[in-house]
């Protein structure tokens, strides 16, 4: 069983930050999210899209803002749980201990809930022994391009990812087969026009009205892919690497289940520091709601601020404490 002052519930930008300001308060802090890297929304949905709305950044990629933020943690050297999802939380001996469902046991004298709009997980195509392909040869988010270098793809799906993905991965694979089972393709028209610019060049087949039928291989290792059409058509594709983007689930699921009030998917909370209606238990960013929240991350920044202060207070009753600029205190290991 770990020990801790702090579990931030969510790796989000938001979650990241709080790790800064908590360490910055003088408590140690542990952070668990169910995806296999850090960034939430940032890292998983948009790490190449630019955003403009952070302070004293005009512009900045989803993936740098994470890059930066992990860079600022990284003094405090927090414990980092990844790839399990919180399950259970529950009271005990003047805290509280949280439960993950690889079995992680971590009691913590305050949580910050930072859990965005729930755990995200895959939606997996319904294929069969696909989960003995999952992180050798099927991925469903792409964390470094330069892995797929001279490799052959398939990639499913009809949205913004699959087609962003088709046209970002197309500088560096050998060729891509993309797999929709409509005609037409949800994307820009800029996008729509660089696809078929591959197309003909091709480096990418479309393969369309078609959809994902089954997997072969061996110890996790592709080696091709059917696809059927509508008529019953079955297209085996010699395959190294099978990319399904069918969207991320969200799931704020056991959360529900902690006993704290929950209104309409979001955690009220006390707009002055962040606590929610269990003393100890704090809730920021996208999950956190109070009239006038605006769901950005710069006030998911502001929020973690709060909820370290008033963590600190609450860790330590009746102490009195100054408060104090980073110019003034440096960043104290
Ligand atoms: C396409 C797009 C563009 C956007 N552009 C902007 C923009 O320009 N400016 C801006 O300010 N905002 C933008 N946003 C919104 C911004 O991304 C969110 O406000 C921000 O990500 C919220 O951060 P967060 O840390 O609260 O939550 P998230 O980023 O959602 O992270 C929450 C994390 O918690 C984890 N989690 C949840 N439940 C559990 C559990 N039980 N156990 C373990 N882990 C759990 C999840 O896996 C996830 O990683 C954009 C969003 C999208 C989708």
């Amino acid at each position: 069983m770990y020990k801790t002052d702090v579990v931030v519930i969510g790796a989000g930008p938001v979650g990241l930050f709080s790790v800064f300001q908590a360490s910055m308060v003088g408590l140690k802090v542990h952070v668990v999210d169910a995806l296999p890297m850090i960034g939430g929304q940032c890292a998983a949905l948009y790490p190449e899209k630019p955003i403009y709305d952070i302070p004293a950044h005009p512009k900045i990629l989803g993936a740098e803002l994470i890059e930066n933020l992990e860079k600022q943690i990284l003094p405090f050297s927090p414990t980092l749980h990844l790839e399990q999802k919180v399950t259970h939380v529950t009271s005990k001996d003047g805290g509280f201990e949280i439960i993950t469902d690889k079995g992680d046991e971590i009691w913590t004298k305050v949580i910050f809930i930072a859990a965005g709009v729930g755990a995200f997980g895959p939606n997996r195509p319904p294929l069969e022994s696909i989960e003995s392909f999952e992180g050798k040869s099927v991925f469903y988010l792409v964390r470094e391009r330069a892995f797929f270098a001279g490799k052959k793809l398939i990639i499913a799906g009809g949205g913004d990812s699959a087609v962003d993905w088709t046209l970002s991965l197309a500088e560096v694979v050998s060729h891509i087969t993309l797999v929709h089972r409509r005609d037409k393709f949800k994307a820009h028209a800029e996008s729509l026009n660089q696809l078929k610019k591959l197309e003909e060049s091709g480096k990418i087949t479309l393969l369309t009205p078609y959809q994902l039928h089954g997997l072969t291989g061996q110890d996790g290792i592709l080696t091709s892919v059917e696809c059927m059409d509508f008529e019953g058509k079955i297209l085996s594709i010699p395959t190294d690497i099978l990319l399904p983007f069918y969207g991320l689930a969200t799931n704020l699921g056991p959360i529900t289940q902690w006993g704290l009030q929950i209104d309409r998917h979001t955690i009220p909370v006390d707009p002055s520091s962040c606590a929610t209606s269990i003393p100890g238990i704090y809730a920021i960013g996208d999950v956190a709601h109070y009239p006038g929240k605006l769901k950005l991350i710069l006030c998911g920044f502001s929020e973690g601020a709060m909820a370290a202060h008033s963590a600190r207070a609450h860790i330590h009753p009746g102490e009195v404490f100054h408060f104090e600029h980073s110019t003034t205190t440096g960043v104290k290991k």
